[in-house]
């Protein structure tokens, strides 16, 4: 590939997303790595390590993306591309042993958690699920005087959707002494904005569909770690529980990849400048975002991150008459620009009412809104949401 381990190291963030996973710079080699599509390859004799063998064992297209992950999150093994985030989360998951203790957060992404509770409820493990933002809390969850000690500690910050956000060195040291192994859920933030691995967690977890692609366009997953006997775990899962990536979805995540820099600069910087305008605005109740002063969790999220992400929240005060979760429906109809719809990470900016969905936990207000700020005019997406909140009377 294009891009050694040092090269990379050496390099800025905003570098190694245009540079990695390269083909090698040979005389009339394509700048862009090709889509192999086959189910098989060519061989005789026993398969060994490194042998591509068959296609859910290893592809040539997801090795570029691969690679490029794992040079940004600063990771010593390549990644592993998942047919989704979710698949990235089964796999995650069965690194516990049998009837293993998982500690999660209370808000974590709802896939997640509904996954870990159907777990708890067959019997396969035991979950416990604590405010993550609460690092007392969190400890007592991990070490209960006279309980189990956890076997893993999932983490994920800012968390979805109230953008809670954990003490990640200190919660994974506790994690280590109590004997866990600690997944941190990193699609919110990128490695441009949080690395993960360098604050103490095991293996890192994105929903690549989010802003690794960008364009809301794929729905893929991957995993990364530095440990060698968890990723030959993790691989095992990943070929015998078959939840693969499509080669032509890899491809396109690389090809999103790309931007990413400039897609976080720009959907970062707006997201702090409509935060700020929307905190003074008459209906809006109350508002989250790491990057104001007056968040709860803007000094753990200065110590920790790059930026605070282009992901915020709002709870609409009642108007027009109207419950704030009216207010909240009726307003996000009244939006010409920002498209209503559930994901984030993309382009295009995104708007959601989160209670819409039954699986959200009931602990999320029902007049919450979560704004995911794509990358366009940032006067245009005020002057729309102004004009939405006026309609209603604001
Ligand atoms: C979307 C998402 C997932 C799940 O990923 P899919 O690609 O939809 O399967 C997991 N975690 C977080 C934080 C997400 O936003």
């Amino acid at each position: 590939m294009s891009l050694s381990e040092e090269q990379a190291a050496s390099l800025s963030a905003e570098t190694v997303v245009v540079a990695a996973g390269r083909p090698a710079r040979e005389r009339d080699a394509a700048v862009n790595p090709p889509i192999v599509l086959s189910s098989t390859y060519v061989g005789t004799g026993p398969l060994g390590p490194g042998d591509r063998g068959y296609g859910r064992y290893s592809n040539p297209t997801w090795d570029p993306f691969e690679e490029a992950l794992a040079q940004l999150e600063g990771a010593a093994l390549p990644g592993l591309l998942y047919a989704s985030g979710l698949a990235a989360v089964s796999s995650a998951l069965s690194l516990l042993p049998p009837q293993g203790v998982l500690v999660m957060p209370s808000h974590s992404y709802a896939g997640s958690l509904g996954m870990a509770t159907e777990l708890a409820e067959r019997g396969t493990l035991e979950l416990r699920t604590v405010d993550i933002a609460d690092t007392d809390a969190v400890l007592a969850q991990l070490a209960p005087a006279g309980g189990r000690p956890a076997n893993m500690l999932w983490l994920e910050s800012p968390t979805n959707p109230m953008l809670g956000i954990a003490d990640i060195p200190a919660l994974t040291a506790a994690a280590h002494a109590a004997g866990a192994l600690v997944v941190t859920d990193n699609t919110f933030s990128t490695p441009l904005v949080q690395q993960p691995l360098s604050l103490g967690s095991d293996v890192v977890l994105h929903s690549v569909t989010k802003y690794l692609s960008g364009h809301s366009d794929v729905v893929l997953g991957a995993l990364v770690t530095s440990d060698e006997d968890l990723h030959a775990r993790l691989l095992h899962h990943r070929t015998i529980h078959g939840g693969i990536a499509g080669p032509f979805e890899a491809w396109l995540a690389l090809r999103g990849l790309r931007t990413l820099a400039l897609r976080i600069e720009r959907s970062q910087a707006s997201a702090a400048l409509l935060a700020e305008r929307l905190s003074s605005h008459p209906l809006v109740q109350s508002i989250r975002y790491p990057g104001l002063a007056s968040d709860p969790g803007h000094e753990r999220a200065r110590k920790q991150m790059k930026g605070f992400g282009s992901v915020l929240c709002i709870e609409m005060a009642p108007a027009a008459g109207l419950s704030g979760a009216d207010a909240a429906d009726r307003m996000i109809r009244a939006l010409r620009l920002w498209l209503p719809a559930t994901s984030l990470g993309g382009v295009e900016s995104l708007i959601e009412r989160r209670r819409r969905h039954t699986a959200e936990p009931t602990s999320v207000p029902d007049n919450l809104v979560r704004l995911s700020v794509g990358i366009e005019n940032v006067e245009d997406l005020w002057a729309d949401l102004e004009q939405a909140l006026a309609a209603l009377g604001g």
